[in-house]
Parts: C-alpha cells; sequence; structure tokens
C-alpha cells in the first residue's frame, strides 16, 4: 500500500527535502498534491515530475502561467487560500505542512479539522493558534507529527514513555551565525551574515530567526503546545554542534536525547515512515570524527528574542500571535535592508508592549490580530524609516 501524500509548500527547503526522500521510494509515496507561493515554474516541474493530481500556487496572478505548464497533464491548477485548502484536505494519508509563516496556519487547521495526519514543520501555524489547533486535533481525531528537528526528537525520546513521566523538555539551539559575536558585531549584521548557518541550510526567514533565536522562542512555544508542558518545563541549551537534537529529562533523572548528523531529512523521514522507519540517504554519524559535544546556557542579552518569546509565552492570550506577526515583518524589513539586525526583536518588543488583544477564540481572531499586528509594524518601520 502506498502512502498518498500532499505537501504544502513543495518549493521550499523543507518541502523539496521531503520530495527528495518520497521521489527515492515510490514504491511506498504516491504525491496527490503540491503547492507552492509564486513560483509556477518549480511547481508545474515538481507536479509533473510526481504526477501530484492537484498543483495550488498561492498567488492567483500566476495561475494562468501554472496552467500553460500542466497543459496536457492529468495535474488540476488551483491558486488562492481556497486552492491551499483543497490541497489540505485531498485524499492524502500524510500532508505535508511546510509553508513558511502564518500564511500556513488556514490550510494546516483545514487539514486537522478534516482529521488528517499532518507533519508538521510550519511552526508559526502552531504558534500563533496552539490551542485553537490542539483542540481541533482532539475532536477531529488528526495527529500532529513534529517535523522540526528538537521536537521530532522529543517525540522520539518519548516514545514509549508517557508525558506524566517527563520533569523537563530540553530544547537544543546552535546558536546561530552569532553565537560567539559581541553584541557590537551582532548590531552591524548583514542579511547575508543572518542567513549564513553554521551547521543547517534552511529557508531565509528561519535563517535569520535561528541568527536572531527567535527560532528558539517560536520552539518553545511550539514545544507548549505539541507536548502540553508548561514554560517553567522546557529549557533551551545551546549546543553549536547540532547533534543532540534535544533532551527529555524524566522524572527518576533519566535523561533521553536523539543525535544525528544535522539533515532534515532524518525527522522528515521519520514523520513519512512513522510509526515504522525507513531508510534515508542522510549522513551516519560519526562520533568519533564529532570528537566532542559542547553545551551553554544561551544568552538573554545578546539574544533578546529568546526572553521576548518566553515572556509571549507566559502572558498566553493573544502574545504570542502579536510576537510572531511582527517578528515575521520585521525579518521581511531586515532582509529588505529597511531595519538593523537588533531592530528585529526591538521592533517585537515595542509592538509586544502596547497590545491588548484579548485571547482569540476563532482562526479568524487570530488571523485579525495578526494583520492588525502587522500593520501596526509597518507604520513603526515607515515611521522609522533609514
Ligand atoms: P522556505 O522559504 O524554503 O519555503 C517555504 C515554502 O512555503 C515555499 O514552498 C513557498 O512557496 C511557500 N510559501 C511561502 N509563503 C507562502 C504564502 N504566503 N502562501 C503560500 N505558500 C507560501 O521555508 P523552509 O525553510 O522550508 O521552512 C518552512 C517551514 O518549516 C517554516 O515554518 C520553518 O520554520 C519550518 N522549518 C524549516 C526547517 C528547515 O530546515 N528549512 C527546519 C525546521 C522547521
Ligand atoms: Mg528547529
Amino acid at each position: 500500500m502506498t502512502r498518498k501524500i500532499a505537501i504544502l509548500g513543495a518549493t521550499g527547503s523543507v518541502g523539496k527535502s521531503a520530495l527528495d526522500l518520497i521521489e527515492r521510494s515510490p514504491e511506498r509515496f504516491e504525491v496527490v498534491a503540491v503547492t507552492a507561493c509564486t513560483n509556477s515554474e518549480a511547481l508545474a516541474d515538481t507536479a509533473r515530475r510526481t504526477r501530484a493530481k492537484l498543483a495550488v500556487v498561492a498567488d492567483e496572478s500566476r495561475l494562468g502561467d501554472l496552467e500553460e505548464r500542466l497543459a496536457g497533464s492529468d495535474c488540476r491548477a488551483l491558486a488562492s487560500e481556497a486552492g491551499l485548502i483543497q490541497a489540505a484536505t485531498a485524499d492524502a494519508d500524510l500532508v505535508i505542512a511546510a509553508i513558511v509563516g502564518c500564511a500556513g496556519l488556514r490550510p494546516v487547521m483545514a487539514a486537522v479539522e478534516a482529521g488528517k495526519t499532518v507533519a508538521l514543520a510550519n511552526k508559526e501555524a502552531l504558534v500563533t493558534a496552539g490551542l485553537l489547533m490542539t483542540r481541533a486535533a482532539q475532536s477531529s481525531g488528526a495527529t500532529l507529527l513534529p517535523v522540526d528537528s528538537e521536537h521530532n526528537a522529543i517525540f522520539q525520546c518519548l516514545a514509549g514513555g508517557r508525558v506524566d513521566q517527563v520533569s523537563k523538555i530540553i530544547l537544543t539551539a546552535s546558536g546561530g551565525p552569532f553565537r560567539t559575536a559581541s553584541a557590537e558585531i551582532i548590531a552591524g549584521a548583514t542579511p547575508t551574515q543572518a542567513v549564513a548557518h553554521p551547521n543547517w541550510s534552511m529557508g531565509a526567514k528561519i535563517s535569520v530567526d535561528s541568527a536572531t533565536m527567535m527560532n528558539k522562542g517560536l520552539e518553545l512555544i511550539e514545544a507548549r503546545y505539541l507536548f502540553g508542558l508548561p514554560s517553567s518545563r522546557i529549557d533551551v541549551l545551546i549546543h553549536p554542534q547540532s547533534v543532540v537534537h534535544s533532551l527529555v529529562e524524566f522524572v527518576d533523572g533519566s535523561v533521553l536525547a536523539q543525535l544525528g548528523a544535522p539533515d532534515m531529512r532524518i525527522p522528515i523521514a521519520y514523520a513519512l515512515a512513522w510509526p515504522e522507519r525507513m531508510e534515508t540517504p542522510a549522513q551516519r554519524l560519526d562520533l568519533a570524527s564529532v570528537a566532542r559535544l559542547d553545551f551553554e546556557t544561551p544568552d538573554l542579552t545578546r539574544f533578546p528574542a529568546l526572553r521576548l518569546a518566553r515572556e509571549a509565552l507566559e502572558a498566553g492570550g493573544a502574545a504570542p500571535i502579536v510576537l510572531n506577526a511582527a517578528n515575521e515583518v520585521a525579518v521581511a524589513g531586515f532582509l529588505a535592508g529597511r531595519l538593523r539586525f537588533p531592530e528585529i526583536a526591538e521592533f517585537v518588543e515595542r509592538v509586544l508592549e502596547s497590545t491588548d488583544f484579548a485571547v482569540p477564540a476563532s482562526v479568524e481572531e487570530v488571523l485579525e490580530i495578526d494583520r492588525e499586528t502587522r500593520s501596526r509594524v509597518e507604520a513603526l518601520m515607515s515611521e522609522g524609516c533609514h
């Protein structure tokens, strides 16, 4: 029996890693739907290569181009968020959620509400709608399989154990490209320096998030909702080699960790084959050549984004949505040369301080807070135009 797969964000870093694994095992997997933001050319190529039945481009202005490129194939072309939702609820056994940002929220929520098994890379969807999504999964019977390497590591360490036997979870962080840099060097960081991650090759947004350590902050919130532990029982530990992907400490003092080469195909394969395992071409871990594993406490002064994320998690309600939306806009502003690197966290903090939204009761309310926060940060950026 082949497993039918829908890939949301098929043209991105995680999407392509998933396709690499899927295309190596055609007897095991069948791609039914693929989506992209604007790149209709790459999307059409992927759809033709995988014989997908549905290809969706979020940007409606690219639909004509997608249709032309798919002419004569059996693949249907759709556009817009409605199309993304069709892909998310297509006849698939597994939905890979690999869109970046809150833009993935509605499609992921649609998959969850349809009771799908969702391999979740799109952490921003869970950060912004954690309670709503976990409740929806409970009532629909959907399963969330973590793809983010840290959460996948924890999920693996928990196999056979129960969350009530866990005393804490420890998320590891590489520390990013500026781990050892002074505050002065960090203040002058360019987009090129910020996206040059020492261990992982990823999309631009998450690479900047790794450099500010907002990524670990988002992962803290992600862990809260995936594993149901309070902030006080989720630690962050810097581990520059990115070999230990995270750890779980149990009530008896035992600590389990998952180790492996820093290759996203390993956690993606775990979700693709779950509850089995599958072969991957990932490099094998050679601990003798790694030789040493280092650990240190994160520095919240040079990396205030991590502190802000923990505060947002503890404040609850709309704070994680505001944190995420402000960060998405500020990161885009930094990548476009409109903000300096330290201003990403400064803008997030300013917007969080001036926020008093009510706790959202629906995805529509989450998206309303997201939209309002985006326009506030846009206004702040235009005010302080450099
Ligand atoms: P990416 O930028 O490489 O790819 C993003 C994908 O989403 C692309 O297919 C793009 O076309 C699509 N997309 C972007 N904006 C969209 C929009 N507005 N509407 C619809 N589709 C849109 O990003 P990535 O690095 O693959 O990351 C994807 C997600 O996985 C992120 O949430 C990230 O935090 C998470 N993640 C990534 C990695 C990694 O190694 N890259 C590791 C862990 C978690
Ligand atoms: Mg991660």
